[in-house]
């Protein structure tokens, strides 16, 4: 199967093979004749999957067929859950658009709104946005949604996740009733059930497997280490294998600005990216982190979201998420188009519960291994606590000193007290 057999235009053809996409994925070949054929959609399929182009070429395709108005409307919506992944579809939407005559904008909060305003004033055929940030600019009047022809939900499950629920409702009671709607959502809850239901008229579905964790492009290892030396082994593990480009994933922001500073400490360029941060740190953090300035950069799960970076060799889970699905999507971004990657979890005993969810999830067990220098205290203990998960506590004599200790010296306990889901 080919990209000219699923009914793609001469100009969206000539800007994919631009890009290098010589076949369509497994998405792709499901969504794009779904879409030209103008039905509602409901697919399941997380990020690496090729899912955007999915739904963005036969978005550009419909919205190609008509002559554009004399004063540009918006026929299209794509709404997401975070500021990235609408910079990263947007950009998506420029490069596979860039043939046709449409006009697109990408709006998020955090930056300043009147370049945005102004953009939408003069009139765009697309809006690529996050659902608060939209909603600022429908309410000083800047833009209006009555004649938007096709909505998109992009990772709906992310977006009920962050509490956008109630925008989204919003947002749907300005659209004429008449549309297309087009839902991606990497998981099917209870709660997504219900959303599609109330949104959309006999949907096609569309499941495709998420990208493969199991999959022989992703070797997949467990370190097995007490919490207080996972920086040591992180800095040991980037330095003596060599590590050029990692993405660390940690469960809470102040974690991820912490960890990165230790790694700097320790001579390894990082930086941390989390919603805490600027649009232009953040924007900076990821440009450095893709132009190799920095070696390292620290996320949340929130933060990685739609993050596109491509043939990343490297994922650490600095720390297991609480969710389990979470860690596939955190693996899911190594190991793409066929390259090779290695996704290494450091696990401490408190972590127990947390990886056999993950095994149960993935169905297998991951390899488990220790690092000669680094290897637990079999007197450290699990013990748990009040809210189901465990908290590593030392038993016996006070603990050894970590082998490799910081050039900065600047050692500080990674408490597992007070792990937060940074989601919220
Ligand atoms: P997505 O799941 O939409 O985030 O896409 C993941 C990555 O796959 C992006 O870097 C895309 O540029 C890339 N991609 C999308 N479609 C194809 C294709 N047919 N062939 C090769 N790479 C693709």
């Amino acid at each position: 199967m080919t990209f000219e057999t699923l009914g793609l235009s001469a100009e969206l053809l000539k800007a994919v093979l631009e890009e290098g996409y010589n076949t369509p994925t497994p998405i792709q070949l499901q969504a794009v004749p779904a879409v030209l054929a103008g039905g509602d959609l409901m697919a399941c399929a997380q990020t690496g999957t090729g899912k955007t182009a999915g739904f963005t070429l036969p978005l550009l395709q419909l919205l190609s067929k008509k002559a554009v108005a004399p004063r540009r409307q918006v026929r299209a919506l794509i709404l997401t859950p975070t500021r990235e992944l609408a910079a990263q579809v947007g950009e998506s939407v420029t490069q596979y658009g860039k043939y046709l005559p449409l006009k697109s904008a990408i709006i998020f909060g955090g930056v300043n709104i009147n370049p945005q305003a102004k953009l939408l004033r003069q009139g765009v055929d697309i809006i690529i946005a996050t659902p608060g940030r939209l909603l600022d600019h429908i309410s000083q009047g800047n833009v209006n949604l009555s004649t938007v022809e096709i909505l998109v939900l992009d990772e709906a499950d992310r977006m009920l996740d962050m509490g956008f629920i109630h925008d989204i409702k919003k947002l749907l009671a300005m659209l004429p009733k008449e549309r297309q709607n087009l839902l991606f959502s990497a998981t099917f809850s209870n709660e997504i059930k219900t959303l599609a239901h109330s949104l959309l008229r006999s949907p096609k579905k569309i499941e495709v497997a998420p990208h493969n964790p199991a999959a022989e492009s992703v070797s997949q290892l467990v370190y097995r280490v007490d919490n207080r030396r996972k920086r040591f082994l992180l800095s040991h593990l980037i330095s003596s294998e060599n590590w050029q480009q990692v993405l660390v994933f940690t469960r809470t922001k102040h974690g991820a600005n912490r960890l990165s500073e230790q790694l700097s400490d320790d001579g390894i360029p990082s930086a941390a990216i989390h919603g805490n941060k600027s649009q232009s740190a953040r924007t900076k953090a990821l440009d450095d982190f893709k132009n190799g300035q920095k070696r390292v950069l620290v996320a949340t799960d929130i933060a990685a979201r739609g993050l596109d970076i491509d043939q990343l060799p490297h994922v650490v889970n600095f720390e297991l998420p609480n969710v389990p699905e979470d860690y596939v999507h955190r693996i899911g971004r190594t190991g793409r188009a066929g390259c090779e990657g290695k996704a290494v979890s450091l696990v401490c005993i408190d972590e127990n519960q947390l990886l056999h969810q993950i095994e149960r999830l993935l169905k297998r067990s991951i390899p488990q291994a220790t690092m000669s220098g680094y290897e637990p205290d079999p007197s450290i203990k699990a013990e748990p606590i009040p809210n189901g998960r465990s908290q590593q506590q030392h038993r016996g004599s006070s603990p050894r000193r970590p082998q490799q200790p910081s050039r900065g010296g600047r050692e500080r306990e990674n408490s597992s007290r007070g792990f937060r889901d940074s989601r919220r």
